[in-house]
């Protein structure tokens, strides 16, 4: 027997992290007292009472049946008074659908525009699964890069006229990972001209909308002629600590909506309704625990920034997202020699830049998804071992 891998599958970049998995895994081996600000998973539970929506759900025997592709009416409805607080009104029938987290949406929506050779614009650094899912449909990644000097947004003036008239989706992702970067109203004002200029597709992956430090940052959909775009992605997973439930939705354009639901009949058969269920009680009831969420990021925030700016670090101050962007030290080739560095001789994991794109290196990433205690203990052992 033989079994090949398919192309598009051998094609996909290496897995940058393998190594450091490996790493981090002998430490542990070893005994290390690893501390792992790698990934972006909240370690907090789910608030109770949308536990406690789910446990009454499961309960329901219509639950227990194929849910509807596009989602439960309620659920689309919930979406769609959400947005109504942020002055967007959306129709639940033909502007909203139901998906099983953002990520499937975002892997998705190429199968229903994308021809090969298509140009899709992706964002570096970015969110791996932008470019592997343009790969499996055909398409061709055209790499946006993020510059600390342009506020880790792209210039759309340095898209090449010949590759812009081939494009048919922008992914852009704000509140941003990995650089916790916000965007302007004025960016989306121009993301939107560009759009419409080239007939493109806007996809603005909004995964992060409710973790922000500050004020509230202004998302896609609220600008003048979004919904003639494109969509924008959305998720429960980092708002209320729901990222093993999977549940999100893709929201905006009527005939983008259609493509990606026609693409879903035939790839899943939609979210389980019982987390359709605890998702509705999760977006119309309190949102006190969204706010003590934010809180908690924001404390964590305050010591890693002012931890690695006090070693001498150069970090880049997040407006939302709960991520710490920031330069390796300048002792150190790349960013992956940096964290092998970090991990050994602190026992702490953090992400080097370059695995979130080729402008990502040179950057680090560390997640703040860990408990308070064992982040303020990361920060004082890298204190003690880096100094730039
Ligand atoms: N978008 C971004 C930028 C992310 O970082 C993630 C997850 O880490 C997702 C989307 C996917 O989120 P989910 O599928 O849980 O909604």
């Amino acid at each position: 027997m033989n079994f090949n891998l398919a192309d598009r599958v051998k094609n996909l970049p290496p897995y940058l992290f393998a190594e450091l998995d490996r790493l981090k895994s002998e430490a542990l081996k070893r005994g290390v007292d690893v501390i792992d600000l790698g990934v972006g998973d909240p370690l907090d539970p789910t608030p109770p009472h949308i536990v406690e929506a789910m446990n009454k759900a499961t309960r329901k025997v219509e639950n227990h049946r194929y849910p509807s592709y596009v989602g439960m009416r309620t659920f689309r409805e919930a979406v769609a008074k959400y947005y109504e607080a942020r002055d967007v009104t959306l129709n639940p029938d033909n502007e909203i659908i139901a998906l099983i987290g953002s990520k499937e949406g975002i892997a998705h929506i190429h199968f229903a525009f994308v021809n090969p050779g298509d140009v899709v614009l992706v964002p570096s650094p970015g969110y791996p699964v932008f470019s592997s899912s343009t790969l499996f449909s055909g398409g061709r990644v055209v790499t946006m890069p993020l510059l600390e000097k342009n506020g880790f947004l792209p210039d759309f003036s340095k898209i090449k006229e010949e590759d812009a008239k081939l494009v048919k989706i922008m992914f852009l992702n704000y509140p941003n990972n990995p650089t916790g970067a916000v965007a302007p109203v004025e960016f989306y004002k121009e993301a939107i001209a560009f759009a419409k200029k080239y007939n493109i597709i806007l996809c603005h992956d909004a995964a992060y909308s409710e973790v922000y430090y500050d004020k509230r940052p202004v998302s896609f959909l609220e600008l003048e002629g979004a919904k003639e775009v494109g969509i924008e992605f959305g998720s429960l997973s980092k708002t209320y600590n729901m990222t093993g439930w999977r549940i999100g939705w893709a929201a905006g354009n009527a005939d983008v909506i259609f493509g990606l639901g026609k693409i879903k009949t035939n790839m899943d058969s939609g979210a389980f309704s019982a987390v359709q269920e605890a998702g509705i009680v999760a977006l119309t009831q309190s949102q006190d625990c969204v706010e003590e969420m934010r809180q908690s990021y924001r404390i964590k925030k305050d010591i890693v920034v002012k931890g690695l700016t006090e070693a001498g670090f150069h970090v880049y101050l997040p407006g939302a997202a709960f991520y710490i962007w920031f330069k390796k030290s300048e002792k150190f080739e790349t960013s992956k020699a940096f964290s092998k560095h970090v991990l050994d001789k602190a026992g702490v994991v953090i992400t080097p830049g370059n695995g979130f794109g080729e402008y990502g290196e040179g950057y680090m990433r560390i997640s703040l998804t860990a408990p308070l205690p064992r982040v303020k203990e990361a920060v004082k052992r890298l204190k003690s071992v880096l100094s730039i």
